[in-house]
Protein backbone atom coordinates (compact mmCIF):
# COMPACT_ATOMS: atom_id res chain seq x y z
CA UNK A 1 0.00 0.00 0.00
CA UNK A 2 1.36 3.11 -0.87
CA UNK A 3 0.24 6.65 0.86
CA UNK A 4 -0.28 9.41 -1.81
CA UNK A 5 -1.13 13.04 -1.77
CA UNK A 6 -3.57 14.01 -4.75
CA UNK A 7 -4.14 17.67 -5.63
CA UNK A 8 -7.79 19.08 -6.46
CA UNK A 9 -8.59 22.24 -7.77
CA UNK A 10 -12.00 23.45 -10.43
CA UNK A 11 -12.47 26.91 -11.60
CA UNK A 12 -15.26 26.06 -14.19
CA UNK A 13 -18.69 26.42 -12.74
CA UNK A 14 -19.49 25.88 -8.80
CA UNK A 15 -16.11 24.61 -8.27
CA UNK A 16 -17.04 24.21 -4.26
CA UNK A 17 -19.33 21.80 -5.03
CA UNK A 18 -17.32 19.85 -8.14
CA UNK A 19 -14.44 19.28 -5.07
CA UNK A 20 -16.89 18.26 -2.39
CA UNK A 21 -18.42 15.40 -5.69
CA UNK A 22 -14.83 15.01 -6.97
CA UNK A 23 -13.71 13.57 -3.11
CA UNK A 24 -16.76 11.52 -2.64
CA UNK A 25 -15.90 10.25 -6.39
CA UNK A 26 -12.43 9.32 -5.31
CA UNK A 27 -13.92 7.64 -2.07
CA UNK A 28 -16.09 5.40 -4.06
CA UNK A 29 -13.11 3.82 -5.59
CA UNK A 30 -12.31 0.29 -4.82
CA UNK A 31 -8.65 0.48 -5.45
CA UNK A 32 -7.95 3.55 -2.79
CA UNK A 33 -9.06 4.67 0.18
CA UNK A 34 -9.61 8.06 0.84
CA UNK A 35 -7.70 8.82 4.36
CA UNK A 36 -7.78 12.45 5.10
CA UNK A 37 -9.45 16.01 3.07
CA UNK A 38 -7.65 18.90 4.30
CA UNK A 39 -10.20 22.42 4.42
CA UNK A 40 -11.32 23.91 0.99
CA UNK A 41 -8.91 26.73 -0.16
CA UNK A 42 -10.20 29.97 -2.69
CA UNK A 43 -7.08 30.57 -4.70
CA UNK A 44 -5.98 33.08 -7.13
CA UNK A 45 -5.35 31.52 -10.43
CA UNK A 46 -1.40 30.96 -10.92
CA UNK A 47 0.22 30.95 -14.77
CA UNK A 48 -3.58 30.43 -16.12
CA UNK A 49 -6.56 31.94 -16.82
CA UNK A 50 -9.96 32.72 -15.86
CA UNK A 51 -12.21 33.08 -12.16
CA UNK A 52 -10.61 32.21 -8.58
CA UNK A 53 -9.55 28.44 -8.69
CA UNK A 54 -11.14 26.44 -5.43
CA UNK A 55 -8.62 23.49 -3.91
CA UNK A 56 -8.10 20.92 -1.99
CA UNK A 57 -5.58 18.47 -1.15
CA UNK A 58 -6.93 14.47 -0.09
CA UNK A 59 -4.13 11.75 1.28
CA UNK A 60 -5.12 8.32 -0.06
CA UNK A 61 -4.11 4.79 0.36
CA UNK A 62 -3.58 2.45 -2.70
CA UNK A 63 -1.99 -0.31 -4.19
CA UNK A 64 -2.63 0.82 -7.64
CA UNK A 65 1.24 1.69 -9.19
CA UNK A 66 1.28 5.44 -10.25
CA UNK A 67 0.78 5.19 -14.19
CA UNK A 68 -2.62 3.04 -12.35
CA UNK A 69 -3.80 5.70 -10.37
CA UNK A 70 -2.68 8.84 -12.56
CA UNK A 71 -5.03 7.28 -15.23
CA UNK A 72 -7.80 6.42 -12.48
CA UNK A 73 -7.28 10.74 -11.71
CA UNK A 74 -7.02 11.26 -15.79
CA UNK A 75 -10.33 9.02 -16.01
CA UNK A 76 -12.46 11.30 -12.97
CA UNK A 77 -11.15 14.21 -14.39
CA UNK A 78 -13.03 13.50 -17.73
CA UNK A 79 -15.79 12.06 -15.74
CA UNK A 80 -16.38 15.48 -14.50
CA UNK A 81 -16.06 17.09 -18.13
CA UNK A 82 -12.53 18.24 -18.14
CA UNK A 83 -11.66 19.56 -21.86
CA UNK A 84 -7.87 19.67 -22.66
CA UNK A 85 -8.32 22.94 -24.87
CA UNK A 86 -4.96 24.88 -24.25
CA UNK A 87 -2.30 24.87 -21.23
CA UNK A 88 -3.43 25.64 -17.69
CA UNK A 89 -6.87 26.15 -19.50
CA UNK A 90 -10.08 26.66 -16.84
CA UNK A 91 -10.68 23.39 -16.09
CA UNK A 92 -13.77 22.13 -14.59
CA UNK A 93 -11.23 19.56 -12.25
CA UNK A 94 -7.90 19.28 -11.95
CA UNK A 95 -6.57 15.88 -10.26
CA UNK A 96 -2.21 15.69 -9.94
CA UNK A 97 -0.75 13.59 -7.63
CA UNK A 98 1.27 15.19 -5.53
CA UNK A 99 3.09 13.05 -4.21
CA UNK A 100 3.32 9.33 -4.06
CA UNK A 101 4.85 7.23 -0.89
CA UNK A 102 8.88 8.23 -1.11
CA UNK A 103 8.77 7.65 -5.10
CA UNK A 104 10.37 9.94 -6.94
CA UNK A 105 9.75 9.58 -10.89
CA UNK A 106 10.66 11.25 -13.95
CA UNK A 107 8.67 9.49 -16.54
CA UNK A 108 7.65 10.72 -20.09
CA UNK A 109 3.85 11.55 -18.38
CA UNK A 110 4.35 11.58 -14.69
CA UNK A 111 6.77 13.37 -12.79
CA UNK A 112 6.29 12.79 -8.58
CA UNK A 113 6.85 14.79 -6.58
CA UNK A 114 4.46 16.75 -9.43
CA UNK A 115 6.98 19.49 -10.33
CA UNK A 116 5.08 22.46 -9.50
CA UNK A 117 4.16 21.24 -5.63
CA UNK A 118 6.57 23.82 -3.89
CA UNK A 119 5.93 26.69 -6.01
CA UNK A 120 2.19 27.09 -5.38
CA UNK A 121 0.21 27.85 -1.99
CA UNK A 122 -2.74 26.48 -3.37
CA UNK A 123 -0.74 23.03 -3.00
CA UNK A 124 1.69 23.32 -0.29
CA UNK A 125 -0.80 25.10 1.99
CA UNK A 126 -3.41 22.36 2.68
CA UNK A 127 -0.74 19.42 1.89
CA UNK A 128 0.79 20.77 5.00
CA UNK A 129 -2.71 21.17 6.86
CA UNK A 130 -2.73 17.49 6.18
CA UNK A 131 0.74 16.76 7.79
CA UNK A 132 2.68 19.80 9.65
CA UNK A 133 6.07 17.67 9.22
CA UNK A 134 5.54 16.23 6.08
CA UNK A 135 8.98 15.69 4.04
CA UNK A 136 9.35 15.90 0.26
CA UNK A 137 11.07 13.15 -1.68
CA UNK A 138 13.98 15.17 -3.18
CA UNK A 139 13.32 18.54 -1.68
CA UNK A 140 13.13 18.06 2.17
CA UNK A 141 10.21 19.61 4.48
CA UNK A 142 7.36 20.68 2.82
CA UNK A 143 6.88 23.86 5.55
CA UNK A 144 10.36 25.63 4.08
CA UNK A 145 8.77 26.29 0.48
CA UNK A 146 5.59 28.38 2.41
CA UNK A 147 8.22 31.38 2.37
CA UNK A 148 8.04 31.41 -1.59
CA UNK A 149 4.62 31.31 -2.17
CA UNK A 150 3.81 33.81 0.84
CA UNK A 151 2.62 36.69 -1.91
CA UNK A 152 0.22 34.48 -3.61
CA UNK A 153 -3.68 34.50 -2.51
CA UNK A 154 -5.19 32.14 -0.45
CA UNK A 155 -8.01 31.73 1.69
CA UNK A 156 -9.48 28.97 3.95
CA UNK A 157 -13.36 28.62 2.74
CA UNK A 158 -16.24 27.05 4.44
CA UNK A 159 -17.57 23.89 2.47
CA UNK A 160 -20.42 23.60 3.97
CA UNK A 161 -23.02 25.78 5.39
CA UNK A 162 -23.83 24.42 8.91
CA UNK A 163 -24.62 26.54 12.03
CA UNK A 164 -21.27 25.36 13.92
CA UNK A 165 -19.26 26.39 11.42
CA UNK A 166 -21.36 29.69 10.72
CA UNK A 167 -20.77 30.44 14.67
CA UNK A 168 -17.16 29.27 15.13
CA UNK A 169 -16.27 31.44 12.08
CA UNK A 170 -17.91 34.53 13.54
CA UNK A 171 -16.50 33.58 16.89
CA UNK A 172 -13.00 33.67 14.87
CA UNK A 173 -14.05 36.74 12.60
CA UNK A 174 -11.52 35.95 10.38
CA UNK A 175 -11.41 33.95 6.42
CA UNK A 176 -8.86 35.28 4.90
CA UNK A 177 -5.78 34.13 6.10
CA UNK A 178 -2.15 34.36 5.16
CA UNK A 179 -0.03 31.10 4.61
CA UNK A 180 1.33 29.31 7.73
CA UNK A 181 -1.69 31.12 9.34
CA UNK A 182 -4.37 29.58 9.05
CA UNK A 183 -7.14 29.20 11.54
CA UNK A 184 -8.95 25.50 11.81
CA UNK A 185 -12.70 25.55 11.09
CA UNK A 186 -14.75 23.25 13.02
CA UNK A 187 -15.61 21.67 10.14
CA UNK A 188 -14.74 22.14 6.24
P1 LIG B 1 -2.75 19.34 -16.09
O1 LIG B 1 -3.06 20.19 -17.26
O2 LIG B 1 -2.17 20.08 -14.91
O3 LIG B 1 -3.87 18.42 -15.69
O4 LIG B 1 -1.55 18.40 -16.55
C1 LIG B 1 -1.83 17.13 -17.03
C2 LIG B 1 -0.58 16.53 -17.66
O5 LIG B 1 0.48 16.53 -16.72
C3 LIG B 1 -0.85 15.13 -18.11
O6 LIG B 1 -0.41 15.01 -19.43
C4 LIG B 1 -0.01 14.28 -17.19
O7 LIG B 1 0.52 13.19 -17.88
C5 LIG B 1 1.07 15.24 -16.75
N1 LIG B 1 1.61 15.00 -15.42
C6 LIG B 1 2.94 14.91 -15.11
N2 LIG B 1 3.12 14.69 -13.83
C7 LIG B 1 1.89 14.64 -13.24
C8 LIG B 1 1.43 14.42 -11.91
N3 LIG B 1 2.28 14.24 -10.89
N4 LIG B 1 0.07 14.43 -11.70
C9 LIG B 1 -0.79 14.64 -12.71
N5 LIG B 1 -0.43 14.84 -14.00
C10 LIG B 1 0.91 14.83 -14.27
Amino acid sequence: MTLAYLGLGANLGDGRQTLKDAVVCLAQQHTITVLAKSSLYRTAPVDADGDDYFNCVVAIETALAALQLLTLCQTIEHHFGRERTYRNAPRTLDLDILLFGAEKIDAEHLIIPHPRLIERAFTLVPLIELDADIMIPGYGRADSYLPGVASQRIEQVASCQCPLLARARKATGSEISAPGELSKPACS
